[in-house]
């Protein structure tokens, strides 16, 4: 059989989804890509705001996400990135910081003067310090309070980075946390596209389509299975699909339920928790202080971190506004993701209200809040992940696995999906 008369099927159009679709409907493959909700882009999807589209969740490129602007390169869509230097503060205690130079940790209250320099001194080496050890196998609480000390640590690290993680961040192994500063590292300048990420998305289903692909969205799956080299797709309106090849981007869990049981039996038994999140958009009238990123540290808010997007994306994509996200990583299964999203919003407006008075914010100048929620955005991953991390491949069946779990241990973002999608097509294409 030639690789042209093959067919793929795709579960999930996001980010992974739509690169996956793209490279195997540009190397000839015929592609079904099958989007359960009304829109394309998972994560990264987008929601009517007056007469513009706006993401649900804030999102920015890194100039090192090599797979990501390679992609955006075959699409013409690399200069749609404007890039621009962003800024980072810290709320600690109700009082805000700018957190971006020498200086500012120089005069960082929160931290006594040694553990000032310390900070500033380990975090230049944490890099090179990392280098040639097993962090895949080293708790990240273990790995840092031995560097920075039990300070640094209880007071500024574990609650900054363990807002993603949850309570467990400590046993998550430190190689994520290394891969991340390395992502990060070019941290001053980030990349908004320009139209928002609905043009990059447009720009891929467009790809696909032209390459003979078909993208096919409010089509969720209900139930796959394999018979023998066959995958078969059951829809929700109960029309089947049988492919070749099926390509699975769903979280594993959400996987679990649509298997048969046959194929549930042959995926991987690691049952891995999963952290979802829990996003407010908040359109004011006036912007706050320019900093795009702001972890909130023991402030008496519910939310954890605040996105400025507005110094990133400007204020014309928003018709003036500057938008503000603010957001706490939760389980699924927690109060707050649970909680009816107008009761988030007017709590969490008071909260900003209260963050922000010193600079006379008031709930005048909010104009729009708007709530959004994602039950599955990674997996908390157990030490040793590397050993443990479930093969893309199913073995004898026709399935393949591409989901956040096996993006690990880089960091989950647009970027390693599509470097996942490559190698997911490779595998397809014999690349
Ligand atoms: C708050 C937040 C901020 C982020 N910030 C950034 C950032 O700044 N930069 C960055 O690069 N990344 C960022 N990310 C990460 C990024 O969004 C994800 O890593 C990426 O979108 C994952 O893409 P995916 O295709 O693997 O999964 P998803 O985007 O989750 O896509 C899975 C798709 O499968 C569909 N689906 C589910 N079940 C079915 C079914 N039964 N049938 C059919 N379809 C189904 C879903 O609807 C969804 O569209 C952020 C994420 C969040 C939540």
């Amino acid at each position: 059989m030639t690789a042209t008369a093959r067919h793929a099927v795709v579960i999930g159009g996001g980010i992974c989804g739509l690169a996956t679709s793209h490279r195997l409907a540009r190397a000839g493959m015929r592609v079904t890509l099958l989007e359960g909700s009304d829109q394309l882009g998972g994560l990264g999807t987008f929601f009517p705001w007056r007469d513009r589209w706006v993401e649900r969740f804030y999102h920015c490129v890194m100039p090192t996400d090599d797979n990501l602007l390679g992609l955006l390169g075959e699409l013409g869509l690399r200069d749609a990135i404007r890039w621009r230097p962003t800024r980072m503060g810290m709320i600690v205690d109700g009082a805000h910081h700018p957190f971006n130079s020498a200086l500012d940790l120089l005069r960082f209250r929160p931290l006594g003067p040694l553990d000032r320099i310390r900070f500033g001194a380990i975090s230049l080496l944490l890099r090179r310090l990392g280098k040639g050890r097993d962090l895949d196998t080293t708790r990240t609480e273990d790995w840092l309070r031995g560097l920075y000390g039990d300070k640094v640590w209880e007071d500024l690290l574990a609650p900054m980075f363990g807002s993603k993680f949850g309570p467990s961040f400590g046993n998550v192994p430190a190689l994520y946390l290394w891969q991340r500063l390395g992502r990060e590292r070019n941290v001053a300048t980030r990349g908004y596209p320009e139209g928002g990420y609905k043009s990059l998305i447009d720009g891929l289903r467009t790809s696909i389509e032209s390459h003979g692909g078909t993208v096919r969205t409010s089509v969720p799956v209900r139930q796959v299975s394999a018979e023998g080299d066959r995958a078969r797709i059951t829809l929700a309106d109960n029309e089947i699909l049988e492919a070749d090849h099926l390509v699975s981007t769903v979280s594993l869990p959400l996987l679990r339920g649509l298997a048969d049981a046959d194929l549930a039996a042959r995926l991987p038994g690691l049952r891995l928790p999963y952290q979802g999140v829990v996003n407010a958009l908040f359109f004011l009238r006036r912007p706050l202080t320019g900093h795009y990123w702001t972890p909130v540290l023991r402030s008496g808010t519910d939310f954890d971190g605040v996105i400025e997007m507005s110094e990133l994306a400007g204020v014309e994509a928003y018709g003036g506004r500057h938008l503000v996200y603010a957001m706490r990583y939760t389980d699924r299964e927690s109060a707050l993701y649970r909680e009816d999203g107008d009761a988030i919003a007017a709590r969490w407006a008071g909260q900003l209200v209260d963050l922000y008075a010193g600079i006379g914010l008031t709930a005048e100048d909010i104009e729009d809040v708007q709530v959004f929620k994602a039950p599955f955005v990674e997996p908390v991953y157990p030490l040793g992940f590397l050993t443990h991390q479930p093969p893309i491949e199913v073995a004898e069946t026709p399935l393949l696995l591409a989901t956040t779990a096996h993006v690990y241990p880089e960091v989950t973002s647009w970027n390693s999906s599509v470097g996942l999608a490559n190698r997911v097509a490779g595998i397809l294409t014999n690349a």
